[in-house]
Formats: C-alpha cells, structure tokens, sequence
C-alpha cells in the first residue's frame, strides 16, 4: 500500500504531513485518558525510533512529532488507536472521580454521550463538553452540547461555540438525570439536523432560528 493510501485510510486527525517531510501522529484518547498499554507503547515507538518524545497540542491531544515516512507504518501500528476515536468528540473535566468540586460524573457522562452521538452525521464535527460541576473547566458552555453537573442534576446547553466568533451555548434543561439530558439533546440535534445549512455550526443555527424554535422542537 502506497503511504498516502495508508494514511488516508486512518481515522481523521490521526497523522499529519509536515513540511520538512516527517510525520505528526496522534495517538487516540477518550476523554484524555491513556491506559498504561497504550502509554508504554507510545514510549516505546519514540525510544526505538529515536524520536523526540511527544508533545500536547493546543487541543489538548498528544502529538508524538518527527515521525519519518518510511517507518509511519509500524509507528502507527505499535502506537494502537489513533486519531479522532469518535465522529464527534466529547471533553470532560474529572468531575466526582478526581476533583473536589465535582458535584457529577462528567467522564462517565461524556463517555456514555460519545457512544449516544458515535452514529449520527453532521455537516459539522460536533463538540461537547461535560463539566463537573458550575465552573465549567470542560468549556461546556462554548461547545456545540454542554453538560454541567449541579447537585440537583445536569444543566443541557446548546448552540455555544469557542474561536473566532465565540457564542454561550442556551440553557435547554435544568437538574435533569443524564438520560433527561440525553433526550433533550437528542431532540435538540434531531431538530438542528433537519434545519440547519450545509456546515452551520450550531452557533450560528441558534442565532438564526432563535433558541425558541429549538426550544419548542425540544418538547
Ligand atoms: S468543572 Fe468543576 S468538577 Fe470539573 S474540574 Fe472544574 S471545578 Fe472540578
């Protein structure tokens, strides 16, 4: 197999050209965890092929940099799963499993929501976030869905976007138990899916819809 063929066949965001001819490998992580396995594996590949070591991007993924074309192959094979593991991806903050704050499961939440979004197609990659507790550090509020645990339950938000145009995603729900949070979400996607322009984020969808017509979609 022809090396651009190789690499166009991997999942997105899992290797990228550079200029100086080497490769960018990213290795695949579920809310930013990597089991020992994985983790001895990709220290592994840098020690064997005298690579730099590796590096968080900006994104927060690991990068391991340097990789020459000729061994892309078997760097990507002993590193494991690599690249974007879901369609549409969901950050999380500790929440109750490491944080004194956490008033709810966010990585639990956001695992079970990635496997609730892993089957549905957008003309957009949709981000999420799911936040422990009020303080948001999962950004929940600027991503496409939020979820923010209280005590009472979970807050949905919709519609926020970081970047350039950055926008605070609308309440949809309040204290609601995740699968509450769920339907909602559902709805709410269901509705933006059926509307929405080619690649509108959601942002933008709520800003010319108006939050109310999702609202109304959503009951
Ligand atoms: S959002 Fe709350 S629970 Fe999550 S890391 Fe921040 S302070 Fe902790």
């Amino acid at each position: 197999m022809e090396l651009k063929e190789f690499i166009e066949q991997l999942p997105k965001r899992a290797v990228r050209a550079k200029k100086d001819g080497t490769y960018t490998v990213t290795p695949g992580m579920r809310q930013g965890v990597l089991p020992a396995g994985q983790l001895a594996a990709i220290a592994g590949v840098v020690e064997e092929y005298g690579l730099k070591g590796v590096r968080i991007s900006t994104g927060q993924r690991l990068v391991v940099d340097g990789v020459p074309g000729e061994v892309l192959p078997e760097v990507v094979e002993k590193i494991g799963p690599v690249g974007d593991v879901f369609r549409n991806k969901v950050q999380a903050c500790q929440g109750v499993s490491g944080c004194n704050l956490g008033q709810r499961d966010s990585m639990g939440a956001a695992a079970a929501l990635e496997e609730f979004l892993k089957d549905r197609k957008f003309g957009i990659k949709l981000k999420a976030g799911a936040s422990g507790c009020p303080m948001c550090c999962a950004e929940s509020m600027i991503r496409d869905v939020g979820l923010i645990g209280r005590k009472n339950g979970w807050t949905v938000s919709f519609g926020g976007n970081g970047g350039r145009r950055a926008r605070k995603g609308d309440i949809l729900a309040v204290d609601v138990s995740r699968e509450e949070a769920f339907a909602v979400i559902g709805k709410a996607l269901d509705y933006y899916a059926a509307n929405a322009r080619n690649k509108e984020r959601t942002a933008r969808f709520v800003e010319r819809v108006g939050i109310d017509a999702v609202k109304a979609a959503i009951r």
